[in-house]
């Protein structure tokens, strides 16, 4: 098994505060309106000066202060809330998923892609590291459900274009997209195949059964129904609506320190599911390193 070393990284996009998020955000609609369709009647849209996107029939979308859209008309619900996205953006950040980027870095930069998407981009650091890191210069777009994900995914304006969206309806013109990404988050399939171009692809990352390990051994001691995980429904059903292309287990262990510790007991929906005793336990009984088990899934329609 691999060992990660992981710290603190430097901001590569430090020159992007220099100029407004929303201008960034204008700009990039300007270049791609094409890319979007209306939800209300899945006509094509157009941008309007200064700041909407704007269907044939006069459905109006505008660009928040923070340059992000708030796209569905229903109401949401995300409990991925900011302080969860904080802690699991100091991991993130910090190089937690590291060996899985750089999987993904080499399809990026040997491919001729013009658009990647990622569903499910959570607070976007993700998708962030594989921009910078690739240096990729196509359409790249980053959606959620959580407010709180989509607010802090704004801070990378420069790289991609980051909107409130449901991926069970997305705002996107048939078969435009070269690649989706979607990490540890549920997508529809149905979607998928309708938005991806015939030659198109989607890399979606699942937890193996080891994933996050000792922070479930913590978490559940009590409660041995939820210490053990399998993956395999959400496999099966990616099989079932794709073409499998490849699959590889990536699986890993990263160092954790008192530094990180309170980042890596808040980061993931684990810290919900745990009783406040639980909670409290783990506090108490840092455990010294920490298993990252995923599964990277590519297929095609
Ligand atoms: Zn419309």
């Amino acid at each position: 098994m691999n060992y990660v070393m992981i710290g603190v990284r430097k901001n590569k996009d430090s020159d992007r505060m220099l100029k407004k998020k929303i201008t960034y955000s204008q700009e990039f609609l300007k270049k791609y309106e094409q890319y979007f369709c209306c939800l209300n009647c899945q006509e094509k849209m157009s941008f309007k000066e200064p700041q909407s996107l704007v269907c044939v029939n006069g459905h109006r979308y505008d660009l928040s202060k923070k340059g992000t859209i708030h796209f569905p008309n229903h109401h949401m619900i995300s409990d991925y809330d900011q302080e969860m996205l904080t802690h699991r953006r100091a991991m993130i950040l910090a190089g937690l998923y590291q060996p899985v980027l750089d999987v993904l870095k080499e399809k990026v930069a040997f491919s001729d892609y013009e658009s990647i998407v990622e569903m499910g981009c959570g607070e976007g650091s993700f998708l962030n590291q594989l921009i910078l890191e690739t240096e990729f210069k196509g359409f790249t777009s980053g959606f959620d459900l959580s407010k709180d994900g989509v607010q802090m995914a704004s801070d990378y304006n420069a790289q991609a274009f980051w909107f409130l969206g449901d991926v069970t309806q997305v705002p996107m013109e048939d078969a435009k997209l070269d690649l989706i990404l979607n990490m540890l988050s549920p997508v529809s399939y149905e979607e998928v195949k309708r938005v991806l171009k015939p030659t198109g692809q989607i890399i979606k990352i699942i937890p193996e059964s080891d994933y996050l390990k000792e922070l479930r051994m913590l978490f559940f001691k009590d409660e041995p129904e939820k210490l053990t995980y399998s993956n395999e429904h959400t496999d099966l059903k990616f099989k079932e609506n794709l073409t499998l292309i490849s699959e590889e287990r990536v699986t890993y262990k990263i160092k954790v320190t008192p530094e990180n510790y309170e980042h890596i007991l808040k980061m993931s929906p684990l810290h919900w599911g745990a009783s406040q005793e639980a909670r409290l336990y783990a506090q108490q009984h840092p455990f010294s390193e920490l298993t990252i088990d995923l599964k990277i899934l590519i297929g095609q329609k």
